[in-house]
């Protein structure tokens, strides 16, 4: 599984987010899903809905060269 690398921000702490990484099926835009908006600095979708297209419908990214 490949993990998201974005930062969040809690509570005033920086994490690294490493929630699992998605790629639409509609318009290929990669990034993890989170709960509501403006979570991770690499965030994709807000409840598996692409922020892109809007499309509901996405894989889990896998790395080619892993
Ligand atoms: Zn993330
Ligand atoms: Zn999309």
């Amino acid at each position: 599984m490949t993990r998201c690398l974005g930062t969040t921000i809690s509570e005033g702490q920086r994490r690294v987010c490493q929630h699992a990484i998605y790629q639409c099926n509609n318009c290929g835009n990669i990034g993890c899903d989170q709960h509501s908006f403006s979570q991770c600095s690499n965030q994709g979708y807000v409840y598996s809905r692409c922020l892109v297209c809007s499309a509901k419908g996405q894989n889990e990214y896998l790395e080619s060269n892993q």
